[in-house]
């Protein structure tokens, strides 16, 4: 068998996960559908890390890469589809081969949600973006709108005022869901406004987004923003769906013990794509060293 452990992943849970287990002494693969670091990639600033005072998302993520390859990390850059369980062997099937393992530690975050919009796909990529961090560049002295109303839209919403010329944030209800001490920095802004009640209802363009079309959800109207880019922060969503005939999903998020273990032995689950209360870097570290150690030993136990 080729590998000890292949980790889904390659976010902070997984390269966690992975340090533990090459500290262990065992082989690890690690696979990454898009680029490693995980959705702290995407933030500016990373601030509440215990002994970080604060470091960008990116820099972190290169300091725990670093780390584990210098240990002897090996990885794909390659989407898991599925995993099939033959005798005590793990079968991961990605997009473009099949590898095998003894363990599989699952360490797949969470994605962006998307707003349902009939034109929202088709412009993705033409004004329509989920990272501030990776499209902001594209709208540098351009009027964009930041469609949310949480943490993250405020923190995009601050990191895009620095390079566009205007940014409207545009909420649902009638209020932020977001940190105060976010909220306030973002009102003392001056090329940042905000908007509430407002539901989208078209995006126009071709082929390019020229503007977004909301509806008032008080007075019923229609109200249209010219822009060059809609920026939407509307919350994460998990991709489990493909692992269901292994593991024990609840609304889409993983089930596993204290020691990340799931239903089925030798497979494991770690950091946001599992069932917990708080979804932060500090806490998805914590699952990788847990489930780094878990399947250390549950290799142990194998003839
Ligand atoms: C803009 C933003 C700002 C944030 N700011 C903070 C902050 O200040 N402090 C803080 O503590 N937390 C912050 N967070 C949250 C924090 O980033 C997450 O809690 C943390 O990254 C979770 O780590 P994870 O490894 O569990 O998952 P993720 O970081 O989501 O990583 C999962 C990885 O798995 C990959 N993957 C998924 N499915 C597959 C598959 N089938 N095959 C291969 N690869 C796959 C994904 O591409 C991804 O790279 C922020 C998040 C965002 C989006």
């Amino acid at each position: 068998m080729a590998q000890d452990v292949i980790i889904i992943g390659g976010g902070p849970a997984a390269m966690s996960a992975a340090l533990y287990l090459l500290r262990s002494g065992k082989k690890v693969l690690l696979l990454e559908k898009e680029a490693f670091g995980g959705q702290i990639a995407e933030s500016p600033r990373l601030e509440n890390y215990p002994s970080i005072q604060s470091i960008s998302g990116l820099e972190f993520s290169d300091n725990l890469f670093n780390q584990i390859m210098g240990l002897g990390a090996e990885f794909e850059l390659e989407e898991a589809e599925s995993i099939e369980k033959k005798g005590d062997a793990f079968l991961v099937h990605t997009n473009y081969q099949t590898h095998e393992a003894k363990a599989v530690i699952l360490a797949t975050g969470v994605k962006h949600r998307k707003l349902g919009n009939p034109r929202e796909e088709e412009l993705t990529g033409h004004g329509i973006s989920y990272c501030a961090v990776c499209d902001g560049d594209f709208f540098s002295g351009k009027d964009v709108v930041l469609i949310g109303d949480a943490n993250t839209a405020l923190q995009y919403a601050l990191l895009l005022a620095g390079k566009c010329h205007h940014v409207t944030i545009c909420t649902l209800f009638d209020r932020f869901f977001a940190d105060e001490i976010l909220v306030e920095a973002m009102k003392k802004v001056p090329n940042i406004s905000y908007r509430h009640n407002l539901n989208t209802k078209e995006f126009k363009g071709s082929p390019d987004l020229t503007s977004v079309v909301f509806t008032n959800t008080v007075t019923r109207e229609e109200e249209e923003f010219p822009c060059a880019g809609a920026f939407i922060a509307i919350g994460q969503i998990p991709d489990n769906d493909r692992y269901a005939n292994l593991v024990e999903l609840e609304k889409g998020f993983i089930k596993a013990n204290e020691k990340m273990e799931t239903k089925t032995p030798g497979l494991f689950a770690a950091g946001d794509c599992r069932v917990k209360g708080v979804r932060q870097v500090v806490t998805a570290v914590n699952d990788g060293a847990i489930a780094g150690l878990s399947a250390a030993n549950y290799l142990n136990t194998l003839k």
